[in-house]
């Protein structure tokens, strides 16, 4: 049997962690983001708990670490610049957890360390997916098809696929 083909509709955090391993598992790996290219920007996400894992696993826990945006709590103020409330970084489960990291930059880390061979196609999106006993067959908004053994979505709160 011949290495099995995975594509990944969604090249931000989730879509570039399962390159990431499937690529290891030796899969073929194909992402495809809508974008025309990589995506930076966003805000603060925390990493803690099964998510810390997962970046340990990965040895990327010190790259992300690296990027912490170093935040060490929120506090509201009033007009005057005066603090009214205050939500404290307080343990491991606080409101800032240990690791804060700008969207951006988590994706951008995994991104930077995904192992060769993984293929990655920008400015694109899935426009039909069949389903059958030999597989998933992909077309692309671009015209693109795609025949692979597994189709794994991660578009994020806003996915159409
Ligand atoms: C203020 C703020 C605070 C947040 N705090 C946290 C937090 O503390 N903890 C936490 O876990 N999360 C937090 N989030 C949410 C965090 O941004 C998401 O959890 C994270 O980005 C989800 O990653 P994802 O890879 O699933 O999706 P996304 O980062 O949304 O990425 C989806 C990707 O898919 C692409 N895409 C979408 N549709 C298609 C399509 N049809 N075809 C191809 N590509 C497509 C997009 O361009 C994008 O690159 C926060 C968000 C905000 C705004």
């Amino acid at each position: 049997m011949g290495e099995r083909r995975v594509v990944v509709s969604g090249g931000s955090i989730a879509g570039l962690s399962v390159a990431f391993w499937m690529r290891r598992l030796g899969w073929q790996v194909t992402v495809i983001e809508r974008a025309p290219a990589f995506r930076d920007g966003g805000q603060n996400v925390d990493v803690r708990g099964v998510a810390r894992e997962v970046l340990d696993r990965m040895g990327l826990f010190e790259a992300v670490k690296r990027q912490n945006t170093t935040e060490r709590g929120t506090v509201f103020v009033d007009a005057d610049g005066r603090v009214t409330a205050e939500l404290p970084s307080v343990g491991p489960d606080g409101a800032t957890a240990e690791l804060e990291v700008l969207r951006g930059d988590l994706a951008r880390t995994v991104h930077d360390h995904l192992p060769p061979g993984v293929v990655s196609v920008h400015g694109d999106s899935i426009e039909t997916v069949t389903d059958s006993a030999e597989g998933v067959r992909i077309v692309t908004s671009a015209g693109r098809q795609i025949d692979c053994d597994l189709l794994v979505v991660a578009e994020g709160v806003r996915s159409a696929t």
